[in-house]
């Protein structure tokens, strides 16, 4: 059997162990420790964002942005219904509803579709929106730069700025992905809503295990951050809390991974360009499409996208995972909807099409950082059916 090509497995080739024997031999393992603040300065700095707080996870991230963004029982977040499930679920955690949208073709939230559900299913007075269809206040927006990509994402700010919305940028799979031209030029993904929030699960672009980001361009916001993630104390002496906190704040273990990881950032991003670049090449004049990412950001290319279309190609992604499986090729279709999922039935969907689209026809690509151009002259093979047998 050849060696199997995983979908997306951590690359540790730098100084991972040093730092991280580090934290074990000065015992400073959990929440305090130098590598906290250190790893949270790299990360502000490599954004050019005034302020970031070290997080459990991109998920604590998210419900974190969404406290400090007001939203409340009774209120209303718009969210993309292609998405992990993890950017929705923080909506309810702090007792609100979510509001389903579509994609657009870089699989980002519809920036057209989102104005005509604020022009004709919402009302704006005196600086509130109102959803017509359940009179509840819509006060978040979540945008997720999916696979490091990035849709029409100015007009969705601008609305956001018109129509009084809180914009959360759920950027966890987009760290490194950043502006090219236009408004935002030079700027990084989730360094320009309210909030932006990044992931360090194992299988994003850099890993600390478990954890995550919150960054913001506010002191303010980021210190009231930082006492929401650590049990909310208001004196370290006595115990005295005056709000309900959480268990929220990333140990000084995993941000001593994450500081050797970032220092690797860019080196990723080189590689995994590159193998964008084989696997485009030898995708042209194929049936199949590999997503493009837009042509306005230097993306971080964390995963690819290949579109299996059945009328073009004759099996399905589900199919064709199969097959690459038995070659001991890891792949995946894409997330199911979350406006179908359980959870998530009842609640109120906007024109959905195109996510159902690409949701049946997507098939994920190996990406790791470690994907070595025979890797991809294998899976290429395997998929364009050479050597069959
Ligand atoms: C990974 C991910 C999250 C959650 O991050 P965790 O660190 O795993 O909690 C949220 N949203 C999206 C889109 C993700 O891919």
């Amino acid at each position: 059997m050849s060696k199997s090509i995983p979908l997306s497995v951590p690359s540790f080739q730098g100084n991972e162990l040093k730092y991280v024997s580090e934290a074990i031999s000065t015992e400073w393992v959990s929440t305090g420790g130098k590598f906290v603040d250190q790893f949270e300065q790299a990360v502000a700095h490599y954004l050019g964002s005034s302020d970031a707080v070290a997080c459990q996870s991109g998920t604590a991230g998210l419900h974190i942005s969404l406290i400090l963004a007001g939203v409340g029982a009774q209120d209303e977040v718009i969210v993309p219904t292609l998405t992990f499930i993890a950017a929705v679920n923080p909506v309810k955690y702090v007792g609100a509803e979510p509001v389903f949208m579509d994609c657009d073709d870089h699989l980002c939230l519809d920036a057209d579709k989102l104005e005509r559900f604020l022009k004709q299913e919402c009302h704006f007075k005196q600086g509130i929106l109102t959803n017509k269809h359940s009179q509840k206040t819509i006060k978040a927006l979540i945008y997720v730069h999916v696979f490091g990509n990035s849709g029409n994402f100015e007009k969705v700010y601008e609305l956001c700025q018109i129509y009084k919305i809180k914009l959360i940028e759920d950027a966890t799979e987009s760290l490194g992905t950043y502006f090219t031209s236009g408004k935002f030029k030079g700027k990084f993904t989730g360094t320009i809503g309210d909030f932006g929030v990044y992931s360090f699960n194992g299988n994003k672009i850099i890993t600390t295990g478990g954890g995550g980001m919150l960054v913001c361009n506010d002191p303010m916001q980021a210190k009231r951050a930082k006492y929401l993630t650590t049990q909310a104390k208001d004196d370290e002496v006595r115990f005295i809390h005056h709000e309900i906190g959480y268990n929220y704040r990333m140990t000084n273990l995993q941000a001593a991974l994450g500081l050797a990881q970032l220092e690797n950032l860019e080196k990723y991003i080189r590689v995994k360009q590159d193998n964008y670049k084989n696997y485009r090449q030898a995708f042209l004049n194929t049936p199949y499409q590999l997503l493009p990412f837009n042509s306005n950001i230097r993306p971080n290319y964390w995963f690819y996208s290949l579109v299996v279309d059945p009328e073009k190609i004759g099996i399905t992604n589900l199919q064709l995972m199969q097959k690459l499986q038995e070659r001991n090729i890891q792949t995946r279709p894409i997330w199911y909807l979350n406006h179908l999922q359980k959870p998530y039935q009842c609640n109120q969907v906007y024109n959905i099409e195109k996510a159902l689209y690409y949701f049946e026809r997507i098939l994920s690509l190996p990406c790791s950082a470690n994907l070595l151009l025979e890797d991809v002259q294998r899976i290429m093979s395997a998929i364009l059916g050479e050597n069959d047998g």
